[in-house]
C-alpha cells in the first residue's frame, strides 16, 4: 500500500447504531475510497462505525490514518492495525490534525463527538477558516432532524442560506463517492 495522494477526513460514531445499515454504509464508503486510492483520516478508534470504516478500508488495501489523543490511547481505545496512528495531546490538536491532512470532510452517523466535529468544520468554513467541502451521509434518514434544524435556523434568520449550503447532504454512499471521485479534491 502506498501513501495516498488524496485523503478524506471522516467523523463518525464510536458506537455501531441500532441497525446494521449504519455499519454497512460505512464499510461501503471505506471500500470505495480504497478502490480509488483515496486515503482515510479519522479518529483512530476501533469500535462502532469508526472501526467498521477503518477495517473495510484496510481490507480493501486503502490507507488509514488515525489521530488519537494520548488519553484515549492509554485507555486502549485505538485501532491496532492502522497505516499510521498519530498521537496528539488533546482533542483540539486531534481535530486540527484530522482536518489538515484531508481535502474533504465527511460526517457519518454518530453521537455527540461526531456532532461536535461536524459542527466545528461547518462553523470554521462559515468563517472562511478553511474551504474544504463538507459532506454528510444521511444513512437511513439518521440526520433528518439536524437537516430540519438547519432549515429552521435559516427561517429564524440565525443562519445564512449560503452557509446552510456548506453542508452537502447525500442519502446514498454511491452518490457521495461519485462526488468525491469527480470533485476537485482528487
Ligand atoms: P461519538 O459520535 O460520540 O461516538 O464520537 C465519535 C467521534 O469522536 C469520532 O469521530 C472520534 O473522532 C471521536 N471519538 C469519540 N470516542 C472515541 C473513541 N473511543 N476512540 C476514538 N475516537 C473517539
Amino acid at each position: 500500500m502506498h501513501a495516498s495522494r488524496s485523503r478524506v477526513c471522516v467523523y463518525c460514531g464510536s458506537r455501531s447504531g441500532a441497525q446494521p445499515i449504519y455499519e454497512e454504509a460505512a464499510r461501503a464508503l471505506g471500500c470505495g475510497l480504497a478502490n480509488h486510492g483515496i486515503g482515510l483520516v479519522y479518529g483512530g478508534g476501533a469500535t462502532g462505525i469508526m472501526g467498521a470504516l477503518a477495517d473495510a478500508t484496510l481490507a480493501a488495501g486503502g490507507e488509514v490514518i488515525g489521530v488519537i489523543p494520548r488519553a484515549l490511547l492509554a485507555r486502549e481505545l485505538a485501532h491496532k492495525r492502522l497505516s499510521e496512528l498519530i498521537v496528539v495531546d488533546d482533542m483540539a490538536q486531534r481535530k486540527a490534525q484530522m482536518a489538515t491532512r484531508a481535502q474533504a470532510l465527511i460526517g457519518l452517523p454518530g453521537g455527540l463527538g461526531t456532532l461536535e466535529e461536524l459542527s466545528e468544520a461547518l462553523s470554521w468554513a462559515q468563517l472562511n477558516l478553511h474551504h474544504k467541502p463538507i459532506y454528510l451521509l444521511n444513512t437511513n434518514g439518521y440526520f433528518d432532524a439536524l437537516i430540519s434544524f438547519l432549515q429552521q435556523a435559516v427561517t429564524a434568520d440565525f443562519l445564512q442560506p449560503e452557509h446552510q449550503a456548506l453542508l452537502r447532504v447525500f442519502t446514498e454512499v454511491d452518490s457521495l463517492l461519485t462526488t468525491i471521485y469527480e470533485g476537485d479534491i482528487i
